[in-house]
């Protein structure tokens, strides 16, 4: 029997063999990712480092990097599914590191935000708004759309950003449109939380005694864009609206996180309503503080059209 060593090295010298050899490294060298790996480490790369690594590169160009090619993370493509591969150089290889791709680290995220706010409270077709659907078409709708796109490009600059307060009649489509935004954000990788703060009110109170207010209330005050949906509608009492609503509102405006709303009511109205707490005390002073801080947050803005409710 011929040695191993001996054999391989038959097979290796075959003509198409090194024909398909050349082929895969060719393919491999053509990937930008690859190329940029190897030029940003290129006193480190020689040919030797390559070849040797071919098996490695080849698995890198079957993978969908950043999800790119990848519609949702149930149609994930790669060989283990939530996870894509990096360029690791080590010592005389180069090799693959497996990280959690960014659609699985969102879906990860909202799954946990899920779990913890129950009044998180996204109905279903809310949840499948696209911004493909809304019709943007009368002036108020412009408006609206224009202050959103400003949001998103400034989203991808990572500056700043200033939320809407989007208010209007009941069924005009405000929630709807606070999906959209929502969903565009998951596309963009960034974390929003949808809450409907009538349902997250009753549920903080609920709370006071089984000591999740503060994991709650932490979640809400700290995720990237928060949403509060439907603010006036909320039986306020003096605790949330000082205690649950200002201290939410004052930590969001001094770590600048970007902040909506939706209501029945203009800020004048809202302010009128947060005067008035259940026992039906009026305090003026801490509702315009409220809605100072709401106005350094959020431009508001009115949402017309009919009534999409049947
Ligand atoms: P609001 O929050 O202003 O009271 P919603 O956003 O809940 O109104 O919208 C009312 C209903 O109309 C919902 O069932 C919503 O799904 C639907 N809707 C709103 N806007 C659109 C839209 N652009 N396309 C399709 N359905 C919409
Ligand atoms: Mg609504």
């Amino acid at each position: 029997m011929e040695p191993i060593g001996k054999s391989m090295k038959n097979v290796t010298n075959r003509p198409d063999f090194k024909k398909r050899l050349s082929s895969l490294k060719e393919e491999v060298l053509a990937n930008p990712d690859i190329q940029a790996f190897i030029s940003a480490n290129s006193s480190k790369i020689d040919e030797a480092v390559i070849e040797i690594s071919l098996n490695k590169l080849y698995e890198y160009t079957q993978q969908s990097i950043e999800c790119r090619d990848c519609p949702s993370l149930g149609e994930c493509k790669n060989l283990l599914q939530g996870y894509h591969p990096e360029l690791v150089l080590q010592g005389k290889t180069i090799d693959l590191q497996y990280d959690q791709c960014p659609t699985k680290v969102v879906s990860d995220q909202r799954k946990k935000h899920e779990s913890l706010i129950k009044s998180l409270y996204i109905p279903k077709d809310v949840l499948a708004a696209q911004f493909q659907d809304i019709e943007f078409d009368d002036h108020s709708r412009v408006k609206v759309f224009g202050l959103i796109k400003e949001f998103m490009e400034a989203a991808d600059q990572k500056k700043r950003q200033k939320g809407i307060y989007l208010h209007g009649a009941f069924g005009v489509g405000k929630t709807y449109i606070m999906g959209a935004i929502a969903n565009e954000l998951a596309h963009k990788n960034i974390p929003s939380m949808l809450v409907y703060l009538p349902e997250f009110m009753r549920e903080l109170k609920n709370s006071i005694q089984d000591s999740t207010l503060d994991e709650k209330m932490d979640a809400v005050k700290k995720v990237k864009v928060l949403m509060l949906d439907d603010i006036g509608a909320e039986s306020m009492s003096s605790w949330t609206r000082d205690e649950i609503l200002g201290v939410l509102l004052q930590y969001r405006m001094t770590e600048n996180l970007p902040t909506f709303f939706t209501s029945n009511f203009d800020l004048k109205e809202l302010e009128h309503h947060l005067s008035y707490t259940q026992r039906g005390e009026e305090e003026k002073v801490k509702a315009a503080r409220i809605i100072e801080r709401m106005k350094y947050l959020a431009t508001p803005v009115k949402l017309e059209g009919a009534n999409r409710r049947q």
